[in-house]
């Protein structure tokens, strides 16, 4: 991966306005007119590059996002759409229908959770939950019916690592397509390169960064992206879930920070891990030697972009939690509140609010603990302040 820099991907493309903007203009449209009948038909047919015909399909502005989260990812393109479900949910099913099969990661993002376990069955799609982290395990629950192996390359909330180059090594031998939601890994990993086939972002999260909108990305093959698209039997097209052109001009924009975003989430998550865990507080954070896939983790990131903004202590007891979390709010380090991504650190208790779609006793079987806080770190200028303030916090709880 060492040739492959995906912030300098984004970096050398250049998009101008109509009047030589030094941003893109944006397209405030959702039809455009033809100069002619047969293009306007051809168009229809897909049978025409470049010219536009209804936003819901593709607009400008989207296509310039699209183009640089491609890059990104390495991926020969892409389609964004109104939010990371609504771009999940339409990869899924346009691989998948009655009959089909889905192996996935029983640690997944809540809501993809639940669109698995409670709603796709209603269509004839069922999913086996494995611990992604065994592939011998994974492999065994692959059937004849199986058509996707699906995974967060790191984990929501428990922070576990997929091995992703591995997961793409069965995906192969067995004909699957291996799906990877890379919402709390962008340019840390790049999936794609590791072997993934399908590339997914909730860009509500890290990439636009300012927790002003939610947003989606599908990145994959071009014959991936235009059966989504497809105006007759397209996921995407028919349901709906399109990004508004404002929208994907704003992350577009944000877009052009992340590498410096990153670095500092990063650099601020390793510092506070380091000094939790020596404090001792049960820490979990991929770039801790004592993460379990620490080894393998270190293999798969771009090392300048460290191992990430987000990890995890338990308290013991939700009780405590709900009060170390509460209390450090009120001294104004953070901000009780799902999500991540964020300038602003948000803490939050993974078992009562975004994994509360898991069933009380599938949490504690995968070690979703009732004391476990989720930290997304926050891009703090000072981090070495924010760790004694912090620690005062639990020591006023009596947490340390
Ligand atoms: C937030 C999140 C999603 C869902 O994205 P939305 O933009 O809220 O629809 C999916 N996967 C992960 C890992 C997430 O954190």
């Amino acid at each position: 991966m060492k040739d492959f820099n995906p912030a300098d991907k984004i970096q050398d493309l250049q998009y101008f306005g109509e009047f030589g903007g030094v941003n893109p203009s944006i397209s405030d449209s959702s039809t455009y007119t033809f100069l002619s009948a047969k293009t306007m038909f051809d168009t229809f047919e897909g049978n025409m590059e470049g010219c536009y015909l209804y936003s819901r399909h593709s607009s400008p502005s989207n296509l310039y996002l699209d183009q640089a989260l491609a890059a990104m990812e390495g991926t020969e393109t892409a389609n964004v759409s109104a939010s990371g479900m609504g771009a999940i949910t339409p990869t899924l099913l346009q691989l998948c229908g009655a009959g089909d099969h889905i192996v996935s990661s029983r640690t997944i993002y809540g809501g993809t959770y639940a669109f698995l376990k409670n709603f796709t069955p209603r269509f004839g799609i069922e999913t086996s939950f494995v611990d992604i982290t065994k592939l011998d395990v994974v492999e065994a629950a692959i059937t004849p019916k199986t058509k996707v192996l699906y995974c967060e390359t790191v984990s929501n909330p428990l922070l576990e690592v997929a091995d992703i180059a591995g997961l793409a090594q069965l995906a192969k031998k067995h004909n699957l397509k291996l799906v990877v939601d890379n919402t709390f890994s962008p340019l840390s990993v790049s999936p794609a390169k590791l072997g993934a086939d399908i590339v997914i972002h909730s860009l509500t999260k890290y990439i636009n960064g300012s927790s002003d909108t939610v947003g989606g990305v599908t990145c994959a093959s071009k014959e991936f992206i235009n059966s989504l698209k497809n105006v007759n039997s397209g996921a995407s097209m028919l349901l709906g879930p399109t990004m508004d052109s404002l929208r994907s001009a704003s992350v577009m924009k944000n877009l052009r920070t992340l590498h410096i975003r990153i670095k500092q989430h990063s650099h601020n998550a390793h510092f506070l891990a380091d000094h939790f865990e020596k404090d001792g507080l049960k820490t979990v954070y991929p770039g801790l030697k004592s993460h379990p896939s620490h080894e393998l983790y270190k293999t798969m990131i771009n090392p300048e972009y460290g191992f990430g903004g987000m990890l995890t202590i338990d308290v013991g007891t939700l009780a405590k939690a709900n009060e170390l979390m509460e209390l450090m709010q009120t001294r104004n380090l953070g901000y009780l509140a799902v999500s991540l991504g964020f300038y602003k650190t948000l803490f939050s208790a993974p078992g009562t609010s975004t994994s509360s779609e898991i069933p009380i006793e599938e949490q504690h079987e995968m070690g979703l603990t009732d004391g476990l806080i989720r930290f997304s770190i926050g891009l703090d200028n000072d981090i070495e302040r924010t760790y004694k303030m912090m620690k005062a916090c639990m020591v006023e709880l009596g947490v340390l």
